[in-house]
């Protein structure tokens, strides 16, 4: 339906003193919402409307009197980055785990703590980063053609920048294998990703937390005996379920146009 409206009908559209009955407004309007050259008419039939016109001026003379606008300080900006700031103190925690970990293994060297707390280390991060309730911009990331599993993906890469150094430096004091302390990370990392494309990135990276302390930490603890899983020899395994987990992480990128609600 190409019929355009009438300029005698944009006029009496325009004019609020003309009384329009309501088919014929819902018509004009629904016409206006799709087509752009009788909206450009319709502008020409407004162009001579005095409220406009005042309206127009007052809002002149307001931003012409008021104060000029501040300049952006510079020692702002990071102050005012959400993500630095609000994932510093899960970061300053799980940083401080690691180095407690490091002291206890110290004390007891027949339990890889810093091995067994690995693989959870980035969680906390991931899980905060990824969560509508800790971002005070989800509405604008929710319409961001950019947000999804993108912006996960550097938020996750954030966390990891400060997580991977400190597992570097625990494995290096208590001389525990660096690939097998880094690539349960990783896999864990994606494996969260994944999981949370179905059940949110919170609720995955609990539920893995939860599952990895039950069915390893805490049989390690007790038993004082290392976990088949994190013998030396298995980071082949562990390289490989990284490998997986990020080609299904890929996959499963079209479920994170948005935070998530599963929060
Ligand atoms: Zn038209």
């Amino acid at each position: 339906m190409t019929t355009h409206l009438s300029p005698g009908l944009l006029a009496r559209y325009a004019d609020r003193a003309a009384v329009l009955d309501e088919v014929t407004m819902w018509s004009v309007e629904s016409h206006l919402e799709e087509c752009a050259g009788c909206r450009a008419l319709l502008a020409d039939c407004m162009a001579g409307d005095a409220l406009i016109a005042r309206v127009a001026a007052g809002v002149d003379l307001g931003i012409a009197a008021g104060p000029a606008p501040a300049p952006r300080r510079r020692s702002l900006t990071v102050r005012n980055r959400w993500f630095v700031w609000h994932l510093a103190p899960w970061l300053t925690m799980t940083v401080a785990i690691l180095g407690g970990a490091v002291l206890l293994q110290a004390l007891e060297p027949r339990v890889p703590l810093v091995l067994l707390l690995a693989p959870v280390a980035p969680l906390p991060g991931v899980a905060v980063a990824w969560s509508r309730r800790h971002d005070p911009a989800w509405e604008l990331i929710a319409g961001t053609p950019a947000a999804g599993l993108l912006m996960l993906l550097r938020r996750t890469a954030a966390v990891l920048a400060v997580i991977i150094p400190a597992l570097a430096l625990a494995s290096n004091r208590t001389g525990v294998s660096l690939a097998l302390a880094l690539l349960p990370c990783l896999a864990f990392s994606a494996a969260t990703i994944v999981l949370g494309g179905f059940i949110g990135v919170r609720r995955a990276a609990v539920w893995l937390g939860s599952l990895w302390t039950l069915a390893v930490v805490v049989p390690t603890i007790a038993t004082v005996h290392p976990p088949a899983l994190l013998q030396s020899g298995t980071s082949g395994f562990w390289a490989l379920l990284t490998l997986i987990l990020a080609g299904l992480a890929a996959m499963k990128s079209a479920s994170f146009r948005r935070l998530s609600s599963h929060n």
